[in-house]
């Protein structure tokens, strides 16, 4: 009978996972809808696009190596502040933000911008 409780467990956990990926996306929702709703760079308004992205001030977050990576933890403490808008982070999308971090905090829209 352990298969059959094996397989219990694995649905279960299951379960578990889906509950954290609601809770995750929820989270995220919530975020977007606080900061404006759309990346801050292109006006991307979908949120499949969008994520958190920490503005470089102060030299904070400089070291931070996770330009395109994780930020929940950032968004359930920026929540438990009530949402600060004290302009330390802001949405970008994911491209603007990666290609971001890949050239000096510069994405390549606003060197676009400065051209014209
Ligand atoms: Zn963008
Ligand atoms: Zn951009």
């Amino acid at each position: 009978m352990s298969l059959k409780s094996d397989r219990y467990y694995e649905k279960h956990k299951e379960k578990i996972l889906d509950k954290l990926r609601i809770k995750h996306q929820e989270l995220k929702q919530e975020f977007i809808t606080e900061y404006g709703g759309r990346c801050q760079c292109c006006g991307e308004t979908n949120s499949s696009f969008l994520t958190l992205d920490h503005v470089a001030g102060n030299g904070e977050g400089r070291r931070h190596r996770d330009g395109c990576g994780n930020s929940t933890r950032i968004k359930k403490e920026l929540k438990k502040q009530g949402w600060p808008k004290d302009g330390r982070y802001q949405i970008l999308c994911y491209n603007c933000n990666c290609a971001r971090a890949h050239n000096q905090n510069i994405c390549p829209h606003q060197l676009n911008l400065q051209n014209n």
